[in-house]
């Protein structure tokens, strides 16, 4: 495996776009960093279906709005690189801060209205920030095809709101979960899980489950879904539940009676580590 091309500017990215033509097909995977499992199962994917693979290296301060989570957020990028190409990436684009935020700053993108419930609603600010790099990016990198992650479902649903929005050329691809063997879904976050959270961390998979086979049973009330989940999520003392909701998977709006395509999302603490995960309710 050829180690993979680190580009960090805007203007050196352009360059190289320009250089290979428009001929050839880009599969681009952003990410934060700190990579995983999950984040090399999306440049695989993106390798198989396409020429050239971009993957981006960006801790994102204008979508963190905790500091102390921005700070604390891990960052590994000599491991990354091993990870990256293994996976098959060609090129890692890594800007600055500076580069992407030079003094002065003040161009950002509103979010689609999937934007507003569940994170956008804890989180003020973070799609605004998630939409705004994003669309930045793309703009670097201009690819064929883009891939996001589903367990960051209503992220992923926020993107193909603005790429469709701003009639943007470029195909949204989502892709499966991938889950450590114990069921809790890999993120870089949960590197801060003390070994007791971990081990906790397992709840959140299992009260998935446990929803879904509600619903294979026949369950459509939201709410007894929703409640079967908080419950079995509190069981656990070390989990602070935010929130447990049954909604529309386009729309992220809640109903009485679950609807044909529904979205069961989760929002945990434990400790100061915050996971989110999902699942999608299909009869
Ligand atoms: P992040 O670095 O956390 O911003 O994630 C970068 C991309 O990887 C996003 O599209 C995430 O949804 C995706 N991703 C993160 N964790 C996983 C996972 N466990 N399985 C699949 N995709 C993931």
């Amino acid at each position: 495996m050829t180690e993979p091309l680190v580009i960090s500017t805007p203007q050196d990215m352009h360059a190289w776009r320009r250089q290979i033509g428009s001929d050839a097909s880009i599969g681009f995977v952003p990410t934060m960093g700190a990579l995983h499992e999950g984040h090399c199962h999306l440049m695989e994917r993106a390798r198989r279906d396409n020429e050239f693979v971009v993957a981006s290296i960006f801790v994102n301060p204008t979508q963190f709005n905790i500091a102390e989570d921005f700070e604390n957020y891990p960052r590994t990028m000599a491991e990354d690189v091993d990870m990256a190409s293994t996976a098959g990436v060609s090129v890692i684009f890594a800007p600055s801060s500076a580069d992407m935020y030079p003094d002065g700053y003040a161009t950002y993108i509103t979010p689609c209205q999937a934007a507003g419930p569940l994170e956008g609603e804890r989180r003020p600010g973070h799609f605004r920030g998630v939409v705004t790099i994003v669309n930045k990016l793309l703009n670097c990198v201009q690819p064929t095809v883009a891939y996001f992650g589903k367990k960051d479902f209503q992220q992923l649903v926020v993107i193909q709101g603005m790429v469709s929005e701003l009639n943007m050329d470029i195909r949204v691809v989502g892709v499966d979960t991938v889950r450590e063997p114990d069921g809790l879904a890999m993120s870089s976050r949960n590197r801060r899980l003390s070994p007791a959270d971990r081990a906790a961390a397992t709840v959140i998979h299992r009260a998935l489950m446990n929803a879904q086979d509600l619903f294979a049973s026949g369950e459509r009330e939201t709410a007894t879904l929703e409640t079967t989940t908080w419950e079995t999520l509190s069981s656990e003392a070390r989990c602070q539940v935010e929130y447990a909701t049954v909604c529309d998977a386009r729309t992220f709006e809640r109903s009485e009676t679950v609807r044909d395509d529904s979205v069961l999302c989760v929002a945990c603490n434990f400790g100061h580590v915050r996971l989110i995960d999902n699942v999608e309710l299909r009869p």
